[in-house]
């Protein structure tokens, strides 16, 4: 069984060395298969493109006070492009939110180097490459679990509040945030027993263990900004805004007014 590359995501001292690192990780045999199969086949309407073709690493603020955890990238899209949420319907509809209150410098993701910028924010996976049906298995979820918790680990200086982008990312979340970060200090945050169920705006703060001198944090559920969803009228553009900008309020970000917002 090949081993996650050739770093060990613990040791990666910043945002930028990890980012590189997961890049290489080449750790579950069957989604290195397939996104690389992927890759090389494409889609028609891409086959001019080079894919990316490899895991994707996380992508906004290095000292995001809000994060934002979907579920793993999309075949066609990130997978292509090699920025998270980039180049699908999903990120379409995602980014689009994330511009109208006030977190992305505009409303559209198409490839690295468009220039896109995201205030204050950061959007990162729990599983870094594509799998095939969108079904990681559990056994991935888990391999891939310490990308997460070292970008966590690196960001919880600063981060305040999470949006979670559907349930698999919420039960891929938690137990990344109970854990203690033994090279950074950090002791975690408190996660109630039974675990909190993960829904539409759901919202629990979570307090730092007692007597740490850490900040709490605001955790968030969305449901996913997949086309399933989306087209259906699961989640509209206005539910995804409203807890964006609720998250960010909590974040201590400032946000945009957005249409029917009070005068
Ligand atoms: S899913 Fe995660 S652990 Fe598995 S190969 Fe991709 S980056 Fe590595």
């Amino acid at each position: 069984m090949p081993g996650i590359a050739d770093a060990d995501p613990a040791l990666a001292p910043d945002l930028a060395t990890l980012d590189a690192a997961v890049a290489g990780c080449r750790a579950c045999p069957r989604l290195v298969a397939w996104r690389e199969e992927v890759a090389a086949t494409k889609r028609a309407a891409f086959r001019d493109q080079t894919y990316w073709g490899r895991p994707v690493p996380g992508f906004g603020a290095t000292d995001a006070r809000l994060l934002i955890v979907g579920l793993a990238p999309a075949a066609h899209g990130a997978n292509r492009t090699g920025r998270m949420f980039t180049g699908d319907r999903s990120g379409d509809v995602l980014y689009a939110a994330l511009h109208a209150v006030g977190l992305a410098s505009q409303p559209t993701s198409v490839a690295i180097g468009d220039g896109l910028e995201l205030f204050g924010t950061r959007i990162t996976a729990p599983v870094r490459c594509a799998p095939p049906a969108n079904k990681p298995t559990p056994a991935e979820r888990d391999r891939c679990r310490p990308w997460l918790a070292r970008e966590l680990a690196l960001l919880r200086d600063t981060v305040r509040a999470v949006v979670v982008l559907g349930g698999f990312g919420w039960q891929a979340l938690l137990p990344v945030l109970a854990t203690p970060d033994p090279a950074s200090g950090h002791p975690g945050w408190v996660v109630p027993t039974p675990r909190p169920a993960f829904g539409h705006a759901a919202h629990v703060t979570l307090s730092p263990v007692s007597g740490a001198d850490t900040a709490s944090l605001e955790l968030f559920g969305c449901y996913h900004v997949s086309q399933q969803n989306t087209f259906t009228g699961r989640l509209t553009p206005a539910m995804l805004e409203d807890v964006l900008a609720s998250a960010a309020t909590a974040a201590g970000l400032e946000t945009r007014p957005r249409r029917g917002d009070p005068g």
